[in-house]
């Protein structure tokens, strides 16, 4: 490792890409229902692709109406005849089984999540996959214990619950939704983000692997169309999604009048607070955790920062040196900060904001980096002097875009934090417990880091507020949503 001559800043790292000989990708996939992967209905079959190379990895079955509804009479048969009737405990070892699966193959799920959806090995392997294990281990333990969870109240299982997820955590949100549906009895059927499919139906293997009883989940993938018909599909008794606001409001008219149980976790426009007496360089580590880690695919990221007036030259100063040690590239390479933009049209998406962003006059930074020549990839990029009604401070970019303001009183700070249709999650920096707490009960946001940020376990429960959705899922709260009582 030597220092470049170019920059005081920049550190030459020999490449160290992770291996792929241990991968095993079929050519095609089938749909996974009733505990085998079979061939869609549809007879139609769709692209994966490396977002880092544009290769292509795998053909998908596209699942069309009538892929659905077996999906669906397979769960439900299975819920009558076996999960419902199986005792609590047997019912943990399963899902218990299913942790120990995917931690024996970790090293696996890591580099496919890698290659399909573009994120850094270090992100799918240290985040995505040990706390999508973690979250069977978790609910595992509660399957035998809901009478105790909720005293006095008999808590009775749903059905068959249709779970619907994003591409930015594709194997971890499969977990958030699978774990918690499974330890309350019920059965599953799910769909996987079009540009994502590949960790879900290596889930689907383990599934199959683990000898859980056929039909109790079924992984189908497709498009829109197949969420459609999920959705509206009268055997499902509860939709559980996860994805952008639009399609949250599409389902929850498609399920108004019904007696579907919805639970939707949305988009968000997170406030990040500095005040000045916050520990400025670990704040700065955690403004580039909250906003870079993930490319900015995530619906908490700390997108909106907000600095004290006092020291905001410095933590911009900081901020920008910081930036110039990212390395952008190879999602596959251990020493990669920030890897690939999940898909063609999201690229599109952010660079139009940028565009947006230039053409309202704001000063923009991005660091120096080489973007690599093929794939979609982004430059890490700081938005200054921004206002409230700037439309990058107010819509969800979901990329690597941080829009910066000041503020100088904490009840501004809190004024302008609300000041937007969304509340998932927000951050907050400062040495004074108690103007933490005023803040955590002022700030319209589900979720609220102190002097941290993006920190996830399953035992803590993680939902929004507004625009950005309703329920909970993570911890004692994530089983209610999958529960009659
Ligand atoms: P999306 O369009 O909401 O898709 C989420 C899931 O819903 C995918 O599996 C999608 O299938 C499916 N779907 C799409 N239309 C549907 C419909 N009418 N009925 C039922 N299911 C439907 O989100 P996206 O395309 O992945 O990303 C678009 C934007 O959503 C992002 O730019 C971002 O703003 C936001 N987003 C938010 C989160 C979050 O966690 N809050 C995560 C990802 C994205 P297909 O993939 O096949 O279309
Ligand atoms: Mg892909």
């Amino acid at each position: 490792m030597k220092p470049k001559p170019t920059s005081e800043f920049i550190w030459d790292y020999a490449p160290a890409p992770e291996s792929t000989d241990h991968v095993k990708i079929e050519s095609r996939y089938g749909l996974f229902i009733n505990g085998k992967f079979v061939a869609p209905k549809s007879k139609k079959y769709f692209g994966t692709y490396n977002p880092a190379t544009d290769e292509k990895l795998a053909d998908i079955a596209e699942a069309n109406a009538a892929d659905v509804d077996l999906a669906f009479s397979a769960a439900h048969n299975a819920y009558e005849k076996v999960w419902k009737k199986m005792p609590p405990k047997e019912r943990a070892k399963y899902i218990f089984r299913i942790a120990r699966v995917i931690q024996e193959r970790a090293r696996e799920l890591s580099v496919i999540e890698s290659m399909d959806g573009g994120k850094p090995i270090r992100e799918s392997r240290d985040f995505d996959i040990p706390t999508a294990a973690n979250h069977f281990f978790y609910y595992a333990g509660w399957a035998d214990k809901l009478d105790y969870a909720f005293p006095n109240r008999k808590p009775k299982s749903l059905g068959v619950v249709a779970q619907i997820i994003p591409w930015n955590f594709p194997l971890l949100m499969a977990a958030w939704k699978i774990a918690p549906a499974l330890a309350t009895g019920n059965t599953v059927v799910l769909k996987p983000a079009e540009s994502t499919s590949l960790s879900a139906l290596k889930l689907a293997e383990i599934i199959r692997d683990c000898d859980l009883p056929p039909g109790v989940v079924n992984i189908i993938t497709g498009f829109a169309d197949t969420g459609k018909a999920m959705v509206t599909h009268p055997q499902a008794n509860k939709i559980a999604f996860t994805g952008s606001t639009d399609v949250g409001k599409y389902i929850q008219k498609a399920t108004a009048g019904t007696n579907k149980k919805l639970t939707l976790e949305l988009g968000g426009k997170a406030a990040h607070i500095i005040f000045d007496d916050a520990p400025i360089n670990q704040a700065v580590e955690g403004i580039v955790n909250g906003i870079f880690f993930n490319q900015g695919h995530v619906c908490c990221a700390g997108s909106r920062l907000f600095l004290q007036e006092n020291v905001a030259d410095e933590v911009i100063r900081k901020l920008k040196d910081r930036m110039k040690t990212l390395i952008v590239g190879d999602p596959l390479d251990k020493n990669t900060d920030i890897g690939a933009i999940n898909n063609k049209q999201q690229l599109e998406k952010i660079n139009k904001y940028l565009k947006i962003g230039l053409e309202e006059g704001l000063e923009i930074y991005q660091s120096d980096c080489v973007l690599p020549k093929k794939g979609c990839f982004c430059k890490p990029t700081l938005f200054l002097n921004v206002a409230q009604s700037n439309r990058i401070m107010q819509e969800e970019i979901f990329g690597p875009v941080l829009a910066i303001q000041t503020f100088r009183t904490i009840e501004e700070v809190i004024e302008k934090a609300n000041n937007t249709p969304y509340g998932l999650s927000a951050g907050v920096w400062t040495d004074k417990g108690a103007k933490i707490f005023h803040l955590t009960s002022k700030l319209k946001a589900g979720v609220v880091w102190a002097n941290t940020y993006n920190k996830f376990d399953p035992t803590s429960p993680f939902g929004g507020y507004k625009e950005s959705g309703f329920g909970r899922e993570g911890g004692l709260h994530g089983l209610m949503g999958y529960l009659d009582m």
